[in-house]
């Protein structure tokens, strides 16, 4: 089987694996499309010292396909099912994988580096940048036939990760919120927020995606220019957004949150950035500001979050996809999006 793997310094090299063996509880799906996400630019641009495993195993982490193999004991799916992965894997053991629950795995991609249990798609697991990816069948999800395999991809990174951070941030409909950074996460926070009825205000330094959330019926805000606070409090009678949703990660960002959100509002995290903080403490306290990390979405909320979409005319998944390519234009899509003006690249493997 063939596979994309990131050497560091923006170089990618086609591989020739042996197709993975299916053990007991496993399910090998066969890869139908595949993504670009912001988090595997991180890993494309990395300079080739620090790369690590992650210059050896196959890229991606957004698993969509068909089902061709299931190992001993697996109930559901069955071969010929079309299924997405869930790209956070736990150890399967403690008490939150026997819940499925994985994202609160402490052997997540979150563990140190130290963890010898560690597990990390696209580190010691191989992604979905591949014909083929091996996966337990407790992160197998399905996908209904009325949505493509592309709708898939975005469905299992970008727009979960925006639903889940909408769930997070939800105040009320007709209720405010801001979303920092208009990036495909960001626009699919829009498309959510818009669809549950609330008013949404989006920021970003790019005019170019500024447009693209104004064409769905957003006021944008340039997030180049300064006093964004006053700014954001001038267009909510003095108060500030109900909740903010910051995407950007970035942290002259950060440190404006608090002080901008509304008094007993909520901030969500998606961004990570790079170590930055957010503050200051006191405001957060005085103004009691409800501060939340959110990352990608629940596991439970995968099938609620397929009947939002069909109920709601408002959300085109492919809204924030520029365009769906041939596998073979891999190298070629990836060079686009470091670029970083495009919106969501996605790799056709039929
Ligand atoms: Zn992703
Ligand atoms: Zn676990």
């Amino acid at each position: 089987m063939k596979g994309y793997v990131f050497k560091g310094d923006r170089v990618v090299e086609l591989v020739e694996r042996d197709k993975p063996t299916v053990g007991p509880g496993q399910v090998l799906i066969r890869t139908k499309t595949s993504s670009i996400c912001g988090t595997d630019l991180h890993v494309y641009r990395a300079p080739a010292a620090t790369v690590g495993s992650r210059g050896v195993t196959i890229s991606g982490h957004e698993p969509v396909g068909e089902v061709a193999e299931v190992g001993a004991g697996v109930a559901w799916p069955a071969v010929g099912d079309r299924v997405v992965g869930y790209h956070v894997a736990g150890c399967n053991v403690c008490k939150f994988c026997q819940l499925r629950r994985y994202k609160e795995c402490p052997h997540n991609y979150s563990a140190p580096a130290s963890d010898p249990q560690r597990i990390a798609m696209q580190e010691n697991l191989d992604g979905s940048n591949g014909e083929y990816i091996l996966l337990e069948a407790g992160l197998v999800l399905p996908l209904p036939d009325e949505f493509t395999w592309a709708d898939g991809s975005v469905l299992v990174c970008n727009f979960g990760t925006a639903y889940g951070a909408v769930r997070n941030a939800f105040s009320f409909p007709g209720g405010t919120l801001a979303v920092w950074g208009l990036g495909p996460v960001g626009l699919n926070i829009v498309l959510v927020a818009r669809a549950m009825g609330m008013r949404v205000i989006g920021m970003d330094v790019s005019a170019g995606r500024r447009g693209v959330a104004e064409a769905m019926g957003v006021e944008v805000v340039d997030g180049a220019q300064g006093s964004l606070t006053e700014l954001l409090h001038s267009m909510t009678d003095g108060e500030g957004p109900d909740s903010i949703i910051d995407t950007t990660g970035v942290g002259s960002v950060h440190e404006i949150l608090v002080p901008t959100v509304k008094r007993g509002g909520t901030v969500v995290l998606v961004g990570l950035g790079h170590n930055t903080s957010v503050g200051p403490v006191p405001q957060a306290v005085l103004r009691q500001v409800t501060i939340k990390g959110s990352w990608i979405f629940d596991i439970e909320d995968w099938q609620p979050m397929l009947e939002f979409v069909r109920s709601h005319e408002l959300v085109d998944l492919m809204a924030t996809v520029d365009k769906v390519v041939p596998i073979a234009d891999f190298e070629l899509a990836f060079e686009e999006a470091d670029q970083a003006l495009a919106g969501k690249i996605i790799f056709d493997w039929a």
